[in-house]
């Protein structure tokens, strides 16, 4: 089996590899992928460093032109990318081609941005001065991503940073190398100069942790767990480096009395279970008045029967496997807590047989929870949610907003009232009406609050505050 390597300095290195294995047929290896040593990491920081002056001072038309051609060639190839997708992830093959054409037109935005970075000029307050104001690159960007979202993540991020004149380090998690290698591969070819953007795939306490304590790094994104996104924050307040973190969830979905019955249940079946409930945005807490509450659970338990869990990649599949054994162990442990806190586990939560041995969980959904169980407080990211009973709308914003987290909150109601009140009280960075928690656009800003997140926002031309620094020049006219 031919090694997929890493790119360092333009060139394609690395002999030693690991098996990258589909989670709905752990038989099926898709591919051999490099791990990056500490060494090949330092190299390809120094390739990024080196690469910075020539990029940062490139032609703008360049540029476009690599990120235009990037994201054709990612639209051109979504079936084939958004089966590999699926087939290394997990989520349906609907899903994997979905969030394929996401990553294309995430490039094509950015390839248009290229041609709109704008400053400012302004008098001085002195007389015969003048002010600009304008944005450069900040230099040598580190990338970390996690597994959920293995094409979008990297393309909201490598984007950008490229965009506006940036050299990369990008390390992606490890369980899903086959999307990253593959966007790559195409930005290479599309004709990035040496060094400009490079790949290290392998472990996060190697790779990763090598970028944390370089102090060539000059600024770090990350998207994962909370408990790595404190790492980042601590390594790069020690080298006063620029750091952005996208981290957990625990987003609440309001259902009031008012709310259309079956809006409210497709926004809550989605927004817990699609995507194997593994979404940052994915709502494991659904709050339900007690007016709606009885009729609410037994519409949700009818719709959950005819929700097929079974190999992503097959036609009618909705729910595809957990990503791995030890993802299924946390969610099947959650799931005993739940039980041994009270709960009730009303439907699901069941360990699948399917055609092919693969991480099958039927979705699971609790009733009788309260906020201060540990499955309401603390991130499962499977099929896993749970209801709970409240008396009516203020109880309703009060337990929504109970939590350690603030990324996404959503609101079923048919009240203009109470959905006015919810988008100027939910503490979240995103605020869904009668919609799903989890779903958003590619050119709009995308983060959350509280223990979520911390820096400036990602995705649309908000990118530009992260992946940008501000000079102001004086001149004497
Ligand atoms: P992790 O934090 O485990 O991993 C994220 C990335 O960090 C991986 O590439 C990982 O490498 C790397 N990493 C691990 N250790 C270190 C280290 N010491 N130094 C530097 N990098 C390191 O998260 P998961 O991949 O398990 O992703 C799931 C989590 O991500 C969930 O909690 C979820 O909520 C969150 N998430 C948040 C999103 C958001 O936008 N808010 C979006 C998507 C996910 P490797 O795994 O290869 O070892």
């Amino acid at each position: 089996m031919t090694i997929h390597q890493n790119l360092i300095a333009g060139e394609w290195v690395g002999a030693d590899g690991v098996k990258n294995i589909n989670p709905s047929n752990t038989n099926d290896v898709i591919g051999e992928y490099a791990r990056a040593s500490v060494e090949d990491t330092k190299a390809a920081i120094a390739a990024a460093k080196a690469a910075f002056p020539a990029w940062s001072r490139s032609g703008i038309l360049e540029r476009h032109a690599i990120l235009r051609k990037t994201a054709d060639e990612i639209l051109a190839r979504k079936d084939e990318l958004g089966r590999l997708l699926s087939r290394e992830e997990g989520k349906t093959l609907a899903e994997g081609i979905g969030e394929t054409v996401r990553a294309g037109q995430i490039f094509d935005f950015f390839a248009g941005e290229t041609l709109r970075l704008a400053g400012e000029t302004l008098p001085s307050v002195r007389p015969n001065i003048g002010v600009e104001i304008t944005r450069e690159a900040v230099g040598v960007v580190g990338i970390i991503t996690p597994w959920n979202f293995p094409i979008a993540i990297p393309a909201w991020k490598i984007a950008p940073a490229l965009c506006y004149g940036n050299t990369v380090v990008f390390k992606p998690a490890e369980l899903v190398p086959g999307c990253s290698w593959a966007i790559v591969d195409i930005l290479h070819r599309a004709g990035l100069p040496k060094g400009v953007l490079n790949l290290v795939m392998g472990k996060g306490s190697v790779v990763g942790q090598t970028m944390l304590d370089s102090p060539d790094v000059n600024a770090i994104t990350f998207t994962g767990s909370t408990g790595t996104g404190k790492r980042v924050a601590v390594a790069s307040v020690e080298h006063n480096r620029k750091y952005q973190l996208e981290m957990g969830g625990k987003n609440p979905f309001v259902v009031l009395d008012d709310a259309d019955l079956n809006v409210a249940v497709e926004a809550a079946v989605n927004s817990a279970f699609f995507s194997t409930g593994q979404r940052c945005t994915a709502s494991s807490r659904v709050i339900v008045t007690e007016g709606i509450h009885d009729r609410f659970v037994a519409a949700v338990g009818e719709r959950l029967k005819s929700i097929v869990v079974d190999d992503a990649l097959k036609a009618g599949t909705h729910i595809g496997p957990v990503v791995d054994e030890s993802q299924l162990k946390q969610d099947t442990d959650y799931i005993e807590i739940g039980q041994k806190e009270g709960a009730k586990l009303a439907f699901g939560g069941e360990l699948l047989k399917c055609e092919t041995p693969g991480f099958y969980l039927s979705p699971a959904l609790f009733t009788e929870a309260t906020n201060d169980m540990r499955i309401s407080r603390e991130e499962i990211f499977g099929p896993v949610a749970a209801v709970i009973r409240v008396k009516d709308y203020e109880e309703a914003l009060a337990v929504a907003n109970d939590t350690p987290f603030g990324l996404s909150s959503g609101i079923a109601t048919t009240s203009l009232k109470h959905a006015t009140h919810f988008k100027r009280n939910a503490e979240a960075g995103m605020v869904m009406v009668n919609l799903p928690t989890a779903g958003v656009d590619f050119h709009v800003p995308f983060g959350g609050r509280k223990g979520s997140s911390f820096g400036s926002r990602e995705q649309g031309k908000y990118a530009n505050e992260f992946y940008t620094t501000v000079k102001t020049a004086y001149t004497l006219a």
